[in-house]
């Protein structure tokens, strides 16, 4: 039943990609509608959105919510959504998949990584930068400085 379901035509409109020496697998792009452009989108908007009011209305809101959490005045549905959107991903350390970032950065693999020496490649470039800010002496917390006299 497989083998049938294998073989056959594209439906069209179908974009394919194929190695010319067909070592490798297809792939494909098939769209029931292909990208038009589209000049009549207001700039700067990307010649191949569609006409979507609603999904632009949705841009905007969003941008309007991010701002006012800087005003601590508190978006909270969508702030929430954000926090909570887990992100999945690739660890090139590990050379793991992870479906939560935070998990991973946790898991002992991924720790014992952050704190070996696997990192001297970076700390060779590092220290030929010449270092030129201010650097201050770390604050000391006021409540150490407070002199009690009895
Ligand atoms: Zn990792």
């Amino acid at each position: 039943g497989t083998q049938k379901a294998r073989t056959g035509r594209l439906k069209k409109p179908f974009v394919k990609v194929e190695d010319a020496s067909q070592i490798y697998r297809p792939f494909y792009l098939q769209l029931t509608n292909m990208p038009l452009i589209n000049y009549s989108i207001e700039k700067p908007s990307s010649p191949f959105d569609v006409d979507k009011p609603p999904s632009i209305q949705k841009q905007t809101q969003v941008k309007l919510r991010i701002r006012t959490d800087d005003d601590k005045c508190g978006g909270f549905p969508i702030q929430l959504q954000l926090k909570e959107k887990k992100k999945k991903g690739y660890c090139e350390c590990c050379l793991q998949k992870y479906e939560d970032l935070e998990t991973h950065l946790s898991t002992e693999q991924h720790r014992n990584f952050a704190q070996s020496n696997y990192y001297q490649v970076v700390d060779d470039i590092v220290s030929k930068l010449v270092f030129d800010f201010v650097e201050y002496e770390r604050e000391v917390p006021k409540k150490k400085r407070i002199k009690y006299s009895i």
